[in-house]
């Protein structure tokens, strides 16, 4: 008997299709990039004929998941410089920026990833080791956040920068003498002093993420900020077919993508959509930039800092309304979260469904919790943070505003759906990693034991709404994809183990990652 013609049929699996009734079904049949219709084994395999056949051994199947806040542009840079993730001291950063000058000889030196809160007192350093090591060349090294950065005093002298006083920014001086440490805003003052990677570089970097993504079983990103040059990159790279993954850009309010927005609307070039500004509304807990309305427990003189004043964010929020864009904020301290959530209040007013995000919603005051629920904001949070910052985000901030921070189920509670992300390049890509820790509340090293804050974990079933439906509803796009399930894309992993609540974390990996319809990524290739 023939079949109907389909292009492929996945079956023997067990297809998680994370719809509303939760359905696990057996087999699926695709055509054209599309699902036509998923089903019981047998149900699929007498009503279809398809060109290839793929028996998924038992294995669990997954629709594609989505990096609800992500950096791709930023780890391709990172990629491109020192690699200073997971040092554990100054002189290590100093170490690995140095063999990295022996073997390229740059003319200016790039890096990304110290972390001094793992360096045992927590203190910000200053360049005086970085200055010995390079006198007469210009460095440059950010902070794992992207928050701060470290810079040596041959850039402070090629930049000019000599007072402590920048808008939204600081630059940290001792002694009437910059000590080399820049934390938010101050960072802008590089922006003409720091070069540009070639787009052939960046676009190598770009496909090397793609891969580690595409193993995770990641097929789309939001991609948390871009510039209007960013635009053509992404889209020179999609329209070689060489760029797969499903790309939500959200625009940087800088006056070009302002103009673009006004003129494109709601923009769509096959799997790159921009429809959305990100704006930052305050910097990071681990440089103390995140505004909170009292001040930081262990810096009495600091509330930290706006990044934008409130009359740029109320324009740009006129503005997002006024063409139907999605605004999407950096929020992170208390203080800043209270003034964007009383913004968009205003936005609900006038359109209900009007999926405005709020980025990290790290530390919300009890008080605030309610507009999520009152006013439809949707909270974008990353739960690999959560187990990052526990060691020492307690004594920044204090007991008593730790019950509203790294708050997910509060917040999935108030408001029905959270989009969850990494932040990559500040965290690891792995979802893995991101399910164990909103699961358990715990870091790759199964610390702390009983974990963090527990009380706020989500399910199994949450966190894997939170990387698909619910990032596709962030996105607007619930009706394309998040589900397996007739019409949505073809696009979907098979799992290497099944995913399962663990008490310990163990990898996993995709087996197979198709994207509408198309193998992007298999493991039998390694
Ligand atoms: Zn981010």
């Amino acid at each position: 008997m023939k079949g109907e013609k389909v292009d492929l049929i996945v079956h023997n699996a067990k297809i998680h299709c994370l719809d509303d009734a939760n359905t696990i079904s057996d087999a699926m049949a695709i055509r054209n990039g599309k699902i036509i219709e998923v089903g019981p084994e047998r149900q699929i395999l007498n009503k279809f004929a398809a060109d290839e056949y793929v028996d998924a051994e038992g294995k669990e199947v997954y629709p594609g998941f989505t990096d609800a806040h992500g950096h791709i542009l930023s780890y391709a840079n990172q990629k491109l410089s020192v690699d200073l993730v997971a040092s554990k001291s100054l002189q290590e950063v100093v170490t690995r920026t140095e063999k990295y000058q022996q073997k390229t000889q740059k003319k200016f030196i790039l890096g990304r990833g110290w972390d001094q809160s793992l360096w045992g007192s927590d203190e910000m350093p200053d360049n005086q080791l970085l200055n010995i090591a390079f006198p007469n060349i210009p460095v440059c090294l950010f902070r794992i956040d992207g928050h701060a950065a470290l810079v040596n005093d041959c850039l402070i002298k090629k930049a000019g920068l000599s007072t402590a006083s920048v808008d939204g920014g600081v630059i940290v001086m001792k002694d009437g003498k910059c000590t080399g440490l820049l934390i938010d805003n101050a960072l802008s003052l590089l922006n003409n002093y720091i070069p540009r990677f070639s787009n052939s570089e960046i676009n190598t970097a770009i496909l090397e993420i793609q891969d580690e993504l595409f193993q995770y079983g990641i097929t789309g990103v939001h991609e948390a900020g871009i510039e209007f040059e960013d635009i053509d990159l992404f889209k020179s790279l999609i329209s070689k077919k060489k760029l797969k993954l499903n790309i939500y850009a959200m625009l940087l309010p800088s006056e070009k993508n302002k103009k673009f927005a006004a003129k494109n609307g709601l923009y769509k070039y096959q799997n790159l959509s921009i429809r959305s500004f990100k704006l930052y509304a305050d910097g990071a807990l681990g440089s103390r930039g995140a505004l909170l309305k009292d001040c930081y427990s262990d810096d009495k003189t600091s509330h930290g800092l706006l990044t934008m004043p409130i009359e740029r964010i109320q324009e740009m929020s006129n503005f997002c309304s006024k063409i139907g864009y999605q605004m999407n904020t950096h929020a992170i301290g208390d203080s800043a979260n209270k003034i964007v959530l009383s913004l968009y209040k205003k936005e609900y007013l006038l359109r209900k469904d009007h999926r405005w995000r709020i980025e990290h919603a790290q530390v919300i005051d009890q008080s605030d919790f309610h507009f999520f629920s009152d006013y439809a904001i949707f909270p974008s949070v990353q739960p690999t943070h959560a187990v990052s910052d526990q060691q020492w985000v307690e004594a920044r901030i204090g007991k008593k505003r730790m019950q509203g921070a790294y708050a997910y189920r509060s917040l999935l509670d108030a408001f029905g759906m959270v989009a969850i992300g990494t932040d990559f390049p500040v965290e690891n890509t792995n979802p893995f990693l991101t399910i164990f820790a909103a699961t358990q509340r715990k870091n790759k090293d199964n610390f702390p034991a009983n974990g963090f804050q527990v009380n706020e974990s989500l399910s199994l079933e949450q966190v894997l709404k939170g990387m698909t439906i619910w990032a596709a509803f962030a996105a607007f796009d619930e009706n394309l994809r998040g589900t397996i399930s007739k019409g949505r894309e073809a696009t979907f992993f098979i799992v290497q183990r099944a995913i399962k609540n663990e008490t310990i974390f163990t990898p996993n990996f995709a087996d197979k990652t198709y994207v509408l319809g198309k193998l992007v990524y298999s493991g039998d290739e390694l």
